[in-house]
């Protein structure tokens, strides 16, 4: 078994890797770190656990670690789920240190030598790690996950790019509160309200898009805008997608470009991959979260309702999926196995 340290260890993202790790074949989790106010204590005491499921016996009692490399050491392959202020130069530190750091922060995902890894759709972007070591002198790395809501767009408007070609994408989102971690956006702000605001959202959505769908060092052609709004679901970012197509296509064919596409993790058979990441709803009032954000146990997202387009040149389809799985945790882990896959760890 690999050895895994989990950084920011107690946030909603951090509780979904321990989560996840644990009964996973490859990975284990040996070590947990967090910040001062929790560093020194027992997990389980410090960690406000929001899964239904309990803290898992081969964590519960851990210590929670300073998130430095000198406190978390002996481990094969670091998660990070921490914030964008302290994980820039605590990602570096680890990498510069010897270790391979999967993140989930967005403070290196637009440095063009780190990869945003949407794995079924950019596996081939792992090769900017050896561009990464060659230029900063370093024989760790850092491999970036995208932001959660455009883990869900990218997948989405990856096979209508290849196949159609894109001139522009227009998205309204439905972001769940577990996006904005715990304790998040108050309750009194929430309840019966949605918020037209999540700060620095659509500008992470309209950039890295366009780095995951382009070449390694080149970003796709074309432009996306994106509103992005807080809604009082718990899990599951909801997006409505609209699309000005390169050449005419009927929805049937995009439907079918969704239902024929895999990518390297399912040839490869990584543990973490679902057997479809993109799984078509035909019913006229599907994909909703609380039904569809479990598909592919959190790693699929789900399409639907896509028609033509009276305005644009194109389509106009719903996608859905689950922030925490496929925006984050989930496709962290995905990552370190096509790291593994690759040998990088
Ligand atoms: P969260 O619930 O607020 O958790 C933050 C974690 O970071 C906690 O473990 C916290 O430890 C630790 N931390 C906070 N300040 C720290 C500091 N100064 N030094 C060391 N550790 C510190 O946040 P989250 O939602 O899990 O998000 C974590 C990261 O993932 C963020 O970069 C976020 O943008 C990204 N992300 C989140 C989602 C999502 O759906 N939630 C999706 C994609 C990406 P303590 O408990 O000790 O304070």
């Amino acid at each position: 078994m690999l050895k895994a340290a989990v950084l920011g260890s107690t946030g909603m993202v951090g509780q979904l890797f321990i989560h996840l790790l644990n009964e996973h074949p490859w990975f284990e989790v040996s070590v947990v770190a967090a910040s001062e106010r929790s560093a020194g204590q027992k997990y389980s005491e410090v960690a406000k656990w929001k899964l239904s499921t309990p803290i898992p016996k081969s964590v519960h009692d851990l210590e929670v670690m300073d998130i430095t490399p000198k406190a978390v050491k002996d481990v094969d392959i670091v998660f990070s789920a921490l914030p964008a202020e302290v994980a820039g130069k605590t990602e570096e530190d680890f990498a510069k240190a010897g270790y391979v750091i999967v993140s989930n922060a967005s403070s290196h995902r637009m440095d063009p030598d780190v990869p945003i890894l949407n794995p079924e759709i950019n596996y081939d972007h792992l090769c900017l790690i050896d561009e990464q070591r060659k230029r900063r002198k370093w024989s760790g790395a850092i491999v970036t996950n995208p932001n959660c809501s455009t883990a869900v767009l990218s997948m989405a408007l990856k096979p209508i790019y290849d196949e159609f070609g894109i001139n522009k994408a227009v998205v309204t989102t439905m972001q769940a509160l577990s996006g904005a971690g715990y304790p998040g956006v108050a309750s009194l702000d929430i309840v019966d309200n949605v918020i037209p605001f999540i700060r620095h959202e659509e500008e992470k959505m309209q950039s890295e898009t366009l780095k995951i769908l382009g070449a390694p060092s080149k970003p796709a052609d074309f432009k996306v805008s994106a509103s992005c709004n807080r809604v009082a679901t718990l899990d599951g970012h909801t997006e409505a997608v609209f699309v000005e197509l390169k050449r005419k296509a009927e929805p049937e064919s995009i439907i079918d470009a969704w239902e024929k596409f895999v990518g390297k993790p399912q040839k490869l058979k990584l543990p973490t991959a679902p057997a479809k990441p993109i799984v078509v709803r035909h019913e006229e009032d599907r994909p909703q979260p609380r039904l569809d954000r479990m598909e592919g146990k959190g790693m699929s997202i789900v399409v639907g309702r896509i028609r033509k387009d009276p305005v644009m040149e194109g389509v106009k389809f719903i996608a859905l999926g689950h922030n925490t799985i496929r925006g984050a945790a989930g496709v962290g882990i995905l990552n370190a196995e096509c790291l593994k896959s690759k040998k990088y760890i």
